[in-house]
């Protein structure tokens, strides 16, 4: 941590600790267990960037479709639209990793089968708060929107905030772009990597044993490095979830909760309050989320492979992540639709 960084992260800890007691002088108990996790959230370093990722699963029908293709663009503007967004990745869930039969009902491909399917919206944030602050000042465009959009929601949304613990990752260069790829080559650029439509994003969820976080975020970071050889890798991010937004997942106050149930988007909530503060949602025991790129989902089982057919791989994974876990591992595979991809820059 830089110093920058160190008086950035004790001036939230101050604020947050401020707030958290707050919190707990009016609620009680409750409040207490909230502060805490306000407090735990507080001490967390900054970060170059932190991802909202919005999580739903809908129900896999052509109209969803013809709805996402319809309202997406518009809370892509709105979204973009307000201070601190750096930019977004919009994914659609295709398919599962079977792990070696351990999940064998599942497959890669599964875009047919899966119902409902996950549809999982990142978008990136200079600062937490800032897409905190999005959601309260654009509350009422983004209610229209999303508003309109329940007719397909069978689950969520649910709207965990991350900041990165480490990150691989670079802008992904298309063919078309040779001139940017000579530049590259002459600074001597050594993590260049090329897209092409059969992209895929794969997310792999841990959560980890309290006091354990250091030791795991070691042995992943290792093991991605070690992976990172892999043909068709695109790079890594290891994410570590700080809270969670509640306008993000729709938890407001009572009173509008009810509000919202009487219209179909014409008439927001008179004054919706978050029903609580982002750190005060930070998971027991640590939850982190480790996002991965490759050329095509086959290409990302094969990578994955290594965790457990190759010998030195094996070894830093066995003792570098399983050995620290309460839950996992689990491999999702998304097709990242669209994306505005601003802030790869700001994790180089
Ligand atoms: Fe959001």
């Amino acid at each position: 941590m830089t110093d920058k960084d160190g008086i950035m992260a004790r001036r939230n800890f101050l604020k947050l600790a401020a707030l958290a007691a707050g919190g707990a002088a009016s609620l009680g108990a409750v409040g207490e267990a909230s502060a805490v996790r306000a407090r735990k959230a507080a001490r967390e370093p900054a970060s170059p960037i932190y991802l909202a990722l919005n999580m739903s699963k809908v129900a896999n029908r052509p109209d969803s479709f013809k709805l996402m293709k319809k309202v997406g663009p518009k809370v892509c503007i709105t979204t973009a639209t307000h201070p601190g967004f750096v930019g977004f990745q919009a994914n659609l869930q295709t398919g599962i990793l079977p792990l070696a039969g351990r999940y064998g009902g599942g497959k890669v491909h599964m875009e047919r089968e899966l119902n409902p399917v996950g549809n999982y919206q990142y978008t990136m944030w200079k600062s937490w708060r800032d897409h905190d602050d999005f959601h309260l000042k654009q509350f009422k465009r983004v209610f229209e929107l999303c508003g309109s959009c329940l007719s397909m929601v069978v689950e969520g949304p649910w709207e965990p905030v991350y900041r990165v613990v480490k990150a691989k990752m670079t802008q992904i260069r298309s063919m078309g772009d040779i001139t940017k790829l000579a530049d590259d080559l002459r600074r001597g650029k050594k993590f260049v990597r090329f897209a092409n439509p059969r992209r895929c994003v794969s997310l792999a969820p841990h959560t980890v044993k309290p006091g354990r976080e250091r030791a795991f975020e070691k042995g992943v970071v290792d093991t991605l490095e070690a992976v990172s050889d892999s043909t068709g890798f695109l790079g890594y991010m290891v994410l570590k979830q700080i809270g969670v937004c509640a306008l993000g997942s729709f938890m407001l106050d009572p009173k509008s909760m009810a509000q919202s149930l009487m219209t179909l988007g014409a008439n927001p909530p008179d004054n919706p309050q978050p029903l609580f503060k982002t750190p005060e949602a930070m998971p027991h025991p640590p939850e982190y989320l480790v996002h991965t790129e490759w050329d095509s989902p086959e290409m990302a089982q094969l990578g994955f492979a290594k965790v457990l057919v190759n010998h030195r791989i094996r070894r830093i994974h066995d003792q570098g992540v399983m050995a620290h876990l309460i839950r996992g591992p689990y491999i999702m595979f998304f097709n990242p639709m669209m994306e505005e991809p601003g802030w790869r820059d700001y994790l180089k």
